[in-house]
């Protein structure tokens, strides 16, 4: 997880709700979700569809003095791609370690209707909520093959399966098999790192910032592994910085600004957003 410090931005709370309700836009800030459905119409960017895979209420998280996370309220369903966006020290890797079970928190978080924080990080994995860090988190001096068979250490059976969707997805991994995990360049170790979190049979694939410092060429390449990771019927949180990429994949978007939620909606809309088109895609 970055301990990065940066503040994020207030500016959000300083826009027009009725502007946003107009572009049909949730401008979240603290509200519970109902209101914010309201706000957005449900049809358009809340698709219903039964029991969420992963659902948060009132979520917060503090470091000490240092609060992370002021109050969130998100769900995913089944099959969905939701990206969380924002700057950084907004909270995304907060989030993503707290609902997979290795931060504590306050607030409800429930996976499959299990509340996390009664479940060891451990047994979350078994049930199939795999957390792929920002740090990748590979074993350096071991081979591409074998951080590969790490991640399948829970889960025996399909090994063989698995291992070939994974060379499907990212064939330079197969290539690469024998070589030392900390020779790979940073997009091959994002794919490794990706392909390892696949070998662990996920159902709920938690990304976080999976196209950090990395080449737009490498970026086609993992924006083709999230597709087809999605096809694959595994439910995706994509964590990211990179607005332009988060947008491209996600059924449905949430921005976090310094602990909260200042908006969220479906990609089509947020685009249309004043302040996101401002502040993250450039105008
Ligand atoms: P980045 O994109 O830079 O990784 P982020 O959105 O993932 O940022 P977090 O890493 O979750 O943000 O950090 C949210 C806030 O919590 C920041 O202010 C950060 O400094 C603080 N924070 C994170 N981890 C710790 C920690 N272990 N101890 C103290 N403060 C922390």
């Amino acid at each position: 997880m970055s301990t990065d410090s940066g503040s994020g931005s207030d500016d959000a709370s300083t826009r027009d709700d009725a502007a946003a309700s107009r572009d049909g836009v949730a401008s979240s800030g603290n509200a519970p979700s109902s209101s914010a459905d309201a706000t957005r119409g449900r049809d358009d960017a809340t698709p219903d569809r039964g029991d969420a895979i992963l659902r948060a209420e009132d979520l917060r998280v503090s470091y000490g003095e240092v609060v992370a996370l002021r109050g969130l309220d998100f769900h995913v369903e089944d099959g969905e791609i939701v990206a969380i966006i924002g700057p950084n020290g907004a909270g995304k890797s907060t989030l993503a370690d707290a609902v997979s079970g290795h931060v504590a928190y306050e607030g409800r978080v429930s996976y499959r209707g299990r509340e996390v924080a009664d479940e060891s990080a451990s047994d979350l994995v078994s049930q199939g909520l795999i957390h792929c860090t920002e740090t990748r988190d590979l074993f350096g001096y071991m081979s591409v093959a074998d951080n590969l068979d790490l991640g399948a250490y829970r889960h025996r059976d399909d090994v063989d399966e698995r291992r070939e969707f994974v060379y499907d997805l990212f064939p330079t991994l197969e290539d690469r098999a024998d070589q030392n995990a900390r020779t790979m360049s940073g997009g091959e170790q994002q794919m490794l790192a990706i392909g390892r979190a696949l070998m662990s049979d996920p159902d709920l694939l938690l990304l976080d910032e999976p196209t950090l410092g990395l080449a737009p060429v490498i970026l086609d390449d993992i924006s083709d592994g999230i597709e087809q990771i999605r096809d694959a019927g595994v439910t995706v949180v994509l964590c990211e910085q990179n607005v332009t990429f988060a947008m491209d994949h996600a059924d449905r978007v949430y921005l976090l600004e310094n602990g909260r939620f200042e908006r969220e909606g479906v990609p089509e809309t947020l685009r249309g957003d004043e302040y996101i088109r401002d502040a993250y895609l450039g105008g």
